[in-house]
């Protein structure tokens, strides 16, 4: 079966499966870095591994192109910034995940390329940027605000030659968003969360319908060597089998929750795409399949009562992260280049949890 003959979630049950007679149901973890002489495959940094390629095979045909797996999310980031130029122009958003904008600090501070920083919501930035920049890296929904791009307006707006337009669709998954089919050239991701999705490996994921930027990826991976480990593609591939399960429970609880939480009289705002007080809700709803299982909220009485809160928890896992099977929550200022945002804003990861368990737990450590 190919992927656009059925749907994500069966391809996510079927897809990086051999359907050979004989063959194993799974792909074996294959422990080797080096292979007999006589086929393409001779070293797994530089011509891949079949426990990995059983995953970049599952997340390529989710997302409609051929995937590249990291050992990380951060070297899938990495990969991609690597592409660009020395002395080019990187464009990024005002809000995204704090290690991708530490990365992108350090390159201009390095003089590997200059940065510029556009609103989310700046669609006309975005587009101006699109026609000049050698890379737009974008996050939707982004990491902690939830803010949705107009990724259809920037991804299809009029781009220089040299321009790629990459999308971290960490937060959306290939079940809410699919960033290809909108133009973007890369998605990327960080399987270390939902496709992964037990908090028990670091993974990342780029995927790309461009040849000429599969194979650089292919290139760029191979000589800095930042392949996964096959324990952690076998486990992300297990785990994404059932990340449609998963995100679909998770979701429902997280607009049960976001909506209780934006009624609550010590919850100064509640940011989540699916709720109508959300800024960019409307573009959820146009070019969402969900909204997600990640909200923020800001608590009053700021940092001191959302640590409080946080410590008072007793079933939510006061730990970063997201996208695990349990729920976590983690006040994000906490971070270092984070202190822009709201000190009291916590960011709430919603896991499989049942939903009253989860309301419960919050209501009561707010009370505590
Ligand atoms: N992109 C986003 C949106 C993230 O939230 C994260 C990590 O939290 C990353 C990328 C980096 O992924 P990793 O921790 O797997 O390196």
């Amino acid at each position: 079966m190919e992927p656009n003959e059925c749907a994500a979630r069966t391809w996510l049950i079927v897809g990086g499966r051999s359907h050979e007679p004989g063959a194993p149901a799974n792909q074996p973890i294959t422990p080797a870095s080096s292979f007999l002489h006589g086929t393409q495959r001779s070293y797994a940094r530089s011509d891949g591994n079949p426990t990995t390629e059983a995953l970049e095979a599952l997340v390529g045909g989710l997302e409609g192109g051929r995937a590249v797996a990291y050992a990380s999310g951060m070297a899938a980031v990495a990969a991609v910034f690597d592409r660009v130029p020395t002395g080019g122009e990187v464009v990024l958003s005002d809000d995204c995940y704090h290690g991708s904008s530490a990365f992108a600090l350090r390159g201009e501070r390095l003089g590997r390329w200059r940065l510029t920083r556009v609103a989310q919501k700046d669609t006309g930035g975005w587009i101006e940027a699109a026609s000049r920049a050698d890379l737009l890296w974008l996050e939707s929904p982004s990491n902690p605000l939830l803010v949705v791009a107009d990724l259809p307006a920037i991804c299809r707006a009029p781009r220089a030659s040299k321009t790629t337009v990459a999308v971290d669709s960490t937060f959306a998954t290939p079940l809410l968003l699919r960033g290809l089919d909108l133009d973007a050239d890369l998605v990327v991701h960080s399987a270390t969360k939902a496709i992964g999705g037990h908090s028990d490996l670091l993974l990342g994921l780029a995927v790309t319908r461009r040849d000429d930027i599969h194979e650089e990826l292919l290139e760029q991976r191979a000589l800095t060597g930042a392949t996964p480990g096959v324990l952690e593609s076998y486990l992300a591939t297990r785990g994404a089998r059932t990340l449609a399960l998963r995100f679909g429970a998770a979701q429902t609880s997280a607009g049960v929750l976001a909506e209780r939480l934006e009624a609550h009289p010590k919850i100064e705002r509640v940011r989540y795409p699916g709720l109508a007080s959300h800024p960019t809700h409307a573009l959820a709803l146009r070019d969402l399949a969900g909204f997600g299982t990640l909200l923020s909220f800001d608590v009053a009485g700021g940092a001191p009562a959302a640590d409080a809160l946080c410590s008072n928890l007793r079933l939510i896992q006061h730990a970063t992260s997201l996208g695990g099977v349990e729920s976590t929550i983690e006040r994000r200022a906490r971070y270092p280049g984070q202190e822009h945002l709201p000190p009291g804003l916590l960011r709430l990861s919603v896991g499989c949890e049942d939903t009253e368990d989860l309301w419960r737990d919050l209501e009561r450590a707010s009370r505590a």
